[in-house]
């Protein structure tokens, strides 16, 4: 059997760090090809490219660029530029955290929401960044290792898979949690200035805390583990549905 073809792609840019240690860190697991947005994308969710054409540009073997999102990274690849549907798709290695409610904002994220709605078994790897020295070595290690599960046991119950792992090295890892995301508290999220020309201008942004929480992935990354949170994209509210069906509308 033909080796299993691997997508790579993230939202930092094909030219990032993590995406080059994600790419050597899938090595020999199948075929690897990276097709990425040709600059940073990062928080721009799962916006697609429909209003100007996509220029892809092939840099090297396997490597190719994107004048667009990552969203478009793997529309255009599962459907033209790989000429098959890959195996798998797995977005990363960002540079940062994607945890709780922030996997809506993220690329890297939306990335892996594509291949999942395309019925491609799909991760998203981002590393808790912060302090100096990046492990991304490491972070493609955790990440190798998760994809090759997936591969032998395809996608628990059609799941996608995001995965946060700290910035630590290997041996201070304490292992992989299975989470929940955990839920930001928004407070001092906006920083309101004054201009040189007097106007006030406004910066989004701050440092964000967490509730507390029992499993969620936070708290994993927090204390030293690998946090794996399977994530789907039916967003119904099936308890509200049950709950309106008393209203009159
Ligand atoms: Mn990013």
């Amino acid at each position: 059997m033909a080796a299993p073809l691997l997508l790579v792609t993230n939202d930092d840019g094909v030219r990032s760090e993590g995406i080059r240690a994600l790419a050597d860190g899938l090595e020999g697991l199948g075929r690897v090809v990276v097709i990425a947005p040709d600059r940073e994308q990062s928080a721009t969710s799962h916006s697609i490219t429909l209003d100007r054409p996509v220029r892809v540009n092939h840099l090297s073997e396997g490597w190719l660029s994107v004048e667009g999102t990552p969203t478009d990274c793997v529309l255009l690849a599962a459907n033209s530029l790989l000429g098959e549907k890959p195996a798998l798709v797995v977005s990363g290695i960002n540079h940062g955290p994607n945890l709780g409610d922030d996997v809506t904002y993220s690329g890297t994220v939306a990335a892996a929401m594509e291949g999942h709605l395309l019925d491609i078994p799909s991760i998203a790897v981002s590393l808790s960044t912060g302090s100096s020295p990046l492990h991304f070595a490491t972070a493609a290690r955790f990440a190798r290792r998760i994809a090759a599960k997936l591969l032998d046991e395809g996608s628990p119950n059609g799941a996608l898979l995001n995965v946060n792992i700290p910035n630590l090295a290997e041996e201070a890892i304490r292992g992989i949690r299975i989470t929940r995301l955990g839920k930001r508290l928004y407070v001092d999220s906006v920083i309101e200035k004054t201009d040189p020309r007097g106007k006030p201008y406004f910066w989004i942004g701050g440092s964000p805390s967490w509730e507390s929480g029992k499993n969620t992935d936070h708290a994993a990354v927090l204390e030293g583990f690998v946090s794996v949170t399977p994530l789907h994209l039916d967003l119904t509210d099936y308890k509200a549905v049950v709950e309106m069906e008393n209203w009159t509308l």
